[in-house]
Order: C-alpha cells, then structure tokens, then sequence
C-alpha cells in the first residue's frame, strides 16, 4: 500500500503493450484481420466509434498483434490502415451475406498483401512475424491483409459471421461445431444481449 501513490506516474512502463492496448480496443477476436476492422466499433449504430485516431493509436495496436513497426507512422500509413481495414470489413460482410465482394476492395487486399515483405518465423513462442527495416508498416499491413485472405479464400469463408450484438456488427469466424454462434464475443456481445433480456423479463 506505501507505493500506492506513484503506482499511476510509472504505470505507463509497468504494463504492457497489450494491456495499454486492451484499455483503447477490443482485441478479443481471434482471427488478426477481423480484429483489426473491431478499430472502428459500434458499426451496426448511428454512431460507430473510431478507436484508430491517430498514428500512435495505429503503432499500439500493431505493436499488440506482434507486428511492432516502430516509432515512425505517418498519417498518410495511417489513412492507407483505415483502407485496407474497410475492405476487409467490407469483403467479409458481403461474404457473410452470400453476396459479391466489390472487386476495389478484393484489389485493395491484393496491393495491400503484395505490398511489404513480411517474413514468418518459427519461435518457442509459435509463430511470429518479422518485418523488414524498410517498410515495417506496410510488412505489417501486408501480414493483416495475408490473414484477411486466409480466411476469405479458403473453407473458412463459410463461417464468417457478423455479430448480432446490438449495433455491433463485427465480423467474427464461427469455429463453433453446430455453426450456432451469434456474437463476436460471449465477452462482450453475448453477455450485453443476455443482460438486456435479463432486464426485458
Ligand atoms: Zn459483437
């Protein structure tokens, strides 16, 4: 208790780059590219909440999926984020649908994928990405738009979902065996609607 008061000046180094993280965004989803279109929120609503508002916003967030690109973002990195993380939502929402994905967005996933020179590699971790010194931000958007590709180009795309959580709308992958899952997180979606019934009855 006698260090109580200075816990919160040196709290910023006593946590880590996920919990920092975890305090801005949700990052509950376990597929890397659905939880980087959960930066923006809320989609579902009138009222989505951008949680990727600045280049700092965009390295702890990179930083938290292991794809730390260093100190250096600029805005224009961070404008070609917020694009390839629509596409992404985009093209998985129209899968989800049964529908057609535009063929933009395909092309921005495509550019985004080509565009850096990740290097996957093998850790007592399991696996982890390397980035290259040049373009560590555009190895890291590659490595998100790989993983978004992953998932729409194979098997998987038959179970993407998105959340029925109220105003959530957040893709999610539905690993369930019976293919009955509704909401992104039973954490968060699934507890919100229980509440609301709770509160109903
Ligand atoms: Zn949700």
């Amino acid at each position: 208790m006698s260090n109580r008061p200075g816990r919160f000046i040196g709290i910023r180094g006593e946590r880590t780059v996920a919990e920092d993280a975890g305090r801005v965004f949700r990052l509950d989803n376990e597929v890397l590219a659905f939880r980087f279109t959960a930066t923006l929120s809320h989609r579902a609503s009138t009222d989505p909440l951008e949680r990727l508002t600045s280049p700092e916003r965009l390295r702890l967030w990179l930083g938290a999926a292991g794809l730390d690109p260093g100190p250096d973002i600029t805005e224009q990195e961070l404008a070609a984020g917020v694009r390839l993380r629509e596409a992404i939502h985009r093209v998985g929402r129209a899968i989800s649908r049964g529908r057609t994905w535009a063929a933009g967005d395909c092309g921005v996933l495509n550019a985004t994928s080509e565009g850096g020179r990740p290097a996957a590699v093998l850790t007592a971790g399991g696996r982890s990405w390397r980035l290259s010194g040049e373009s560590p931000v555009r190895d890291a958007f590659s490595v998100v738009a790989q993983d978004a590709i992953a998932v729409f180009g194979t098997q998987d795309a038959g179970r993407i979902k998105t959340c029925d959580g109220p105003g959530c709308g957040g893709l999610f992958l539905d690993t369930s065996r019976g293919g009955n899952r509704r909401w992104c997180s039973m954490n968060t979606c699934g507890n919100r609607v229980k509440k609301l019934r709770m509160v109903a009855r």
